[in-house]
């Protein structure tokens, strides 16, 4: 039974409607997945009621957040799982997030606007309908516009870090989400942790301190880990007693991913579901 844990929809910056992405995980063979849209829990209902009866589904979300090393932000990803979306401290940081979202993702726009690249912020916004604003909307833009073929092209070139549109994104302090997460009862599993900036601060001396202050476990089997990545990042969590997990981190046509490309057995989704309140459920079978 494999069990794909990190996922994402329209809601945020994948392009799987709630309906296409229970359809994409049932033909890849899945008992069941997590999603995990960025800064939002509205896909929530949607998800429940797209559901496959056969199929078990996690809600959650993912959390950008950073840490300090070195005098620099290093960016890490946070995923929280099942926990309560009704929570106030994690709602206003959600609407946070959003806001600051929006206005940063009109800002980058702006900037090539300003550079006389032709897309606009009503096309943008039109792309990312009711999600949080991310870059992969602005690469669908530039997409249409025929400037890229691809969001990967896009990030490689317009939408990079390195380049001149490049606006930071506000996040908030690992440290601070993981408190957050805990407090609204959820689980909290550090995303790729070797993918670009993070694999830098990602060894066992910060696991164990952010293990000491919650969290649960870290994503191991992931697309952007290589062999040796895996290897160590699967010793230091069996030395910490900590879960490991595995997912694809899907996001539709936004990325060049397969569904259950990587994944987790049952026995993590038991483990989940036993970290969390159990105000939020897994739905559907249990395994
Ligand atoms: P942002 O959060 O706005 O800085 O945008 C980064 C997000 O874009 C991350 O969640 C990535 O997973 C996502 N993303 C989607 N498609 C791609 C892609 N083709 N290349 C890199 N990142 C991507
Ligand atoms: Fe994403
Ligand atoms: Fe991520
Ligand atoms: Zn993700």
């Amino acid at each position: 039974m494999s069990f794909d844990l990190h996922t994402h929809s329209e809601f945020s910056d994948g392009t799987d409607s709630p309906a296409q992405l229970m359809k994409s995980a049932e033909a890849a063979g899945l008992a069941g997945i997590a999603v995990v849209d960025h800064d939002t829990t509205d896909g929530w209902p949607a998800f429940a009621a797209a559901r496959p009866a056969a199929l078990t589904l996690i809600r959650g979300t993912e959390l950008s957040t950073h840490v300090r090393a070195a005098g620099r932000r290093v960016s890490v990803h946070l995923l929280a799982y099942l926990f309560d979306p009704a929570a106030p401290a994690l709602v206003r940081e959600l609407q946070r997030l959003r806001r600051d979202r929006l206005e940063r993702g009109m800002a980058i726009v702006e900037r090539m606007v300003a550079a006389g690249v032709p897309i606009s912020r009503q096309q943008v916004l039109d792309i990312a309908g009711d999600a949080p604003v991310g870059r992969p909307h602005i690469g669908r833009a530039l997409m249409e516009q025929s400037l890229v073929d691809t969001v990967s092209e896009a990030f490689a070139t317009y939408l990079s870090p390195a380049g001149p549109y490049y606006v930071h994104k506000s996040d908030m302090a690992l440290l601070d989400a993981i408190d957050l997460v805990r407090h609204a009862g959820g689980v909290p599993v550090v995303a790729h942790p070797r993918s670009r900036g993070a694999a830098r601060i990602t060894d066992e001396r910060r696991l164990r301190e952010w293990v000491d202050h919650g969290l649960a476990g870290i994503e191991v089997d992931h697309p952007d880990h290589g062999p040796a990545d895996r290897e160590q990042l699967r010793d230091i969590a069996s030395r910490i007693g900590i879960l490991v997990t595995g997912a694809s981190d899907y996001h539709g046509t936004n990325k060049p991913i397969r569904i259950g490309q990587e994944s987790s057995d049952g026995d993590v989704v038991a483990a989940l579901a036993a970290e969390s309140s159990g105000r939020t459920p897994v739905l559907g079978p249990a395994r």
